[in-house]
């Protein structure tokens, strides 16, 4: 008897666990759809969906196993058929879910740049996948974008719009960002993170002197929203601080290079204490000092 009535508390708290777990889904905006991405899932890039009059866009794919959580959120939202994927980057988090949206009838969308990317280091990235179980690609197929543009594409209906935007070189070389006029929300990708795990300023193609310009620049849209491509959401405060962060490392590091001071020297030295959440990471920090330091004239 008090097994069974262990048994019914401990599921009635189970219960009450997952009901009280916050959704991940948000209508920011009739029609407009933000997935929350999660870290700890190995789901880390945000998504979302605008439902056009006719059809679905999806902005990010995520991983495949994140794309398989995203695509039964989006058919409760509607029953319109998902013809297009966005993807801001090529990145893995971002961009390798797109055969399952390919599998829905969609065609993956992204700036010539991000194509070629696709093609070229994506495809590497995902042939040395080391990923096991769940995590493991071996089940899924790289599906590579088929619609390309070299600076802007905009999707509208006369309901919704959707300025797709090549904003890059910044994060990656062939970076856009999803800018939606009249909700004033913009979808940024990894040009912006609201985390306290960092932004990968160190990847090999990051552009930083035009990174900080595209967030510069993005910040003087008509912007209320931003859905950045990891963390919480975010508004242009956010592009602003995400700009002072990088400019100010990269202004540090352009500088103690050309005093002579070496890479390991600045990683100590350079205090960022003040841009807070972005530079939580001090490994995070450290890689992306090192990175500038490459890239930065002597
Ligand atoms: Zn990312």
């Amino acid at each position: 008897m008090r097994r069974s009535i262990a048994v019914v508390i401990f599921t009635c708290l189970l219960f009450a666990a997952a009901s009280s777990q916050p959704s991940r889904v948000r209508e920011l905006s009739p029609g407009v759809w933000f997935w929350q991405g999660d870290r700890d899932a190995r789901e880390p890039a945000n998504c979302g969906w605008v439902s056009f009059r006719d059809y679905v866009l999806v902005i990010d794919a995520n991983f495949p196993w994140g794309a398989r959580k995203i695509l039964p959120e989006i058919k409760k939202t509607t029953r319109k058929p998902i013809r297009f994927v966005f993807n801001t980057h090529y990145h893995g988090d971002h961009a390798y879910g797109g055969s399952l949206f390919v599998d829905e009838g969609a065609a993956i969308v992204c700036s010539q740049d991000c194509g070629v990317e696709s093609r070229t280091k994506g495809q590497a990235g995902w042939d040395k996948d080391a990923g096991t179980g769940e995590f493991s690609l071996k089940p899924y197929r790289l599906a590579h974008p088929t619609i390309v543009f070299p600076e802007k594409m905009t999707f509208s209906d006369g309901e919704h719009q959707v300025d797709l935007v090549k904003v890059g070189p910044g994060h990656s070389k062939g970076d856009a960002v999803a800018y939606l006029p009249k909700e004033k929300i913009l979808f940024t990708g990894d040009l912006c993170v609201n985390w306290k795990s960092g932004n990968n300023a160190a990847d090999a193609d990051a552009d930083h002197p035009n990174w900080v310009r595209a967030l510069t620049q993005m910040a003087g849209w008509d912007v209320r929203t931003v859905i950045v491509g990891h963390g919480a959401i975010g508004d242009v405060t956010t592009l602003r601080a995400q700009a002072a962060y990088l400019d100010d490392m990269w202004r540090q590091v352009q500088a103690g290079k050309r005093a002579g001071k070496s890479d390991e020297y600045l990683v100590k030295e350079i205090n960022l204490a003040k841009h807070g959440n972005f530079a939580a990471d001090p490994a995070r920090n450290a890689g992306s000092i090192r990175a500038m330091f490459r890239k930065a004239g002597s």
